[in-house]
């Protein structure tokens, strides 16, 4: 007998048919001779309908109570999935993520998994229940108040629970059928793949493709787990991210081992804003404190480029992009140490998008960096700021030329599927 950890992404249980669909495939996992443990999101945009309200009361909302109010979204899932897997006649009982020993950081809003101590959930499984896990949230070890993970935080309840409970699989199940070279909703030719490194799956991540979060695959790496994502939806096998290619069986070949592909995809991202500190004296320390005081307001940053200064003035300006969430408060937090920093004005702009390509094949193969451009330049996007990493070139644009691109480039390094279109079967992609 195995144990397996599945994850069902708010879009799989969008509504009580969804909820109810979920329980036949967690039942059918515990027929087959598993124990089961399932992590489940909120209903829907459920979340965002919650931000939505908060923000609708208090424009900036206290961080505490802010998580106690969207972990709310999580326990609404978590007792229905319960309570319709009862339905089907099998035993089941749901967890907060606090109940379930998610122990993290003191972080609001964001925070981080630090231990999990999964008694419970053990003794439940032991029991013959069907365990059920709200994701997204945890309990701070020192202020004991609940946290939530951060947006599409469930992925990591996934993973640290398996990591936790030594699982022999971690399935994430959500509405298209595995990570492909391309966000299925915007390359309807983006083509599944088979097999992912933990690598590029992170660089992936990290560059906007939500079909996992970043600290979730950083996680699985850690702990050398095996993601399987998957659709809930159809039951073809999905994606496979892990350390090792995986090997396939094929009709012609019996066995093949699954090449690591030169480009694993191109990624996208609209969620991020550009701030611009206009007039910044050209001296040692400047870039020290805007970044001091951006990190003392815990925000992350992403990319940064710093203009050559005028000779007239020995001014310059230094761009960043940073979450669009966090865009108030990193202005907020600049302004108040204007004088400090010393600089003329800030320009913000949330009219930006990010394109990435990622592939480990980059480092030995020079022409990447120029493809890529040409295929922008062809598509007639403009570049506004680049950054590159062993196996990632990133570049921002205007966030209306970010579809056009993304198509211009997965076209460009010969991704486009010549077969199936990629199918979403649910979600609103918001
Ligand atoms: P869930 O609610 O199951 O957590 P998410 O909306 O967080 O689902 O993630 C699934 C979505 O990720 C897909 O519907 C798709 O639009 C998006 N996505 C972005 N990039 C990719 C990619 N490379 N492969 C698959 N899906 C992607
Ligand atoms: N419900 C949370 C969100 O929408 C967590 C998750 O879905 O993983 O971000
Ligand atoms: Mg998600």
């Amino acid at each position: 007998m195995g144990l397996v950890v599945q994850k069902y992404g708010g879009s799989s249980v969008a509504d009580a048919e969804g909820i109810k669909r979920v329980a036949k495939r967690i039942v059918e996992a515990k027929q087959n001779g598993n124990q089961v443990v399932a992590v489940v999101s909120a209903m829907g945009d459920t979340t965002d309908e919650l931000i939505d309200l908060a923000e609708q009361v208090s424009p900036m909302p206290a961080g505490r109570e802010l998580d106690m109010l969207l972990t709310a979204g999580e326990r609404i899932s978590m007792a229905l999935l319960a309570m319709a897997i009862k339905k089907l006649g099998h035993e089941a009982q749901s967890f907060t993520g606090s109940q379930a020993g998610v122990i993290t950081d003191r972080v609001h809003n964001k925070a981080r998994i630090i231990d999990v101590t999964p008694g419970r959930i053990k003794t439940s499984v032991d029991e013959g229940n069907i365990a059920i896990v709200a994701g997204f949230q945890g309990v701070s070890q020192d202020t004991k108040d609940i946290t939530t993970l951060g947006r599409g935080g469930s992925d990591t309840t996934a993973v640290a629970l398996a990591a936790a409970l030594d699982a022999d699989v971690c399935e994430i199940y959500t509405d298209v059928d595995g990570v492909f070279t391309a966000d299925p909703r915007v390359v309807t030719k983006a083509r599944k793949i088979d097999w992912i490194s933990f690598e590029d799956m992170l660089e992936l991540a990290a560059s906007g493709s939500k079909v996992l979060l970043h600290r979730c695959v950083e996680y699985a790496r850690r702990y050398n787990i095996p993601i399987h994502v998957r659709s809930s939806f159809s039951g073809l096998q999905g994606t496979w991210v892990s350390s090792e290619p995986i090997v396939q069986k094929t009709q012609q070949q019996g066995e093949k081992q699954v090449e690591q592909a030169l480009i694993s995809g191109v990624a996208h991202d609209t969620s991020e804003a550009k701030v611009t500190v206009v007039g910044v004296p050209d001296k040692p320390g400047e870039a020290a404190s805007i970044f001091r005081t951006i990190a003392d307001a815990e925000i992350n940053i992403d990319m940064v480029v710093q203009n050559v200064s005028a000779a007239s003035t020995g001014l310059t300006d230094i761009s960043f992009t940073l979450p669009k969430t966090d865009g108030r408060k990193a202005i907020d937090a600049l302004e108040k140490n204007k004088a400090g920093i010393g600089f003329d004005s800030l320009r913000y702009d949330d009219q930006i998008g990010k394109i990435s390509l990622v592939g480990a094949g980059m480092k030995t193969n020079p022409g990447v960096t120029a493809d890529f451009f040409k295929a922008l330049a062809d598509a007639g996007v403009n570049i506004e700021l680049i950054s590159t990493s062993e196996i990632r070139i990133s570049v921002v644009t205007r966030a209306d030329d970010v579809p056009e691109a993304v198509r211009a480039v997965h076209s460009a390094f010969g991704l486009d599927s010549d077969s199936d279109e990629a199918v979403v079967y649910g979600g609103t992609g918001r």
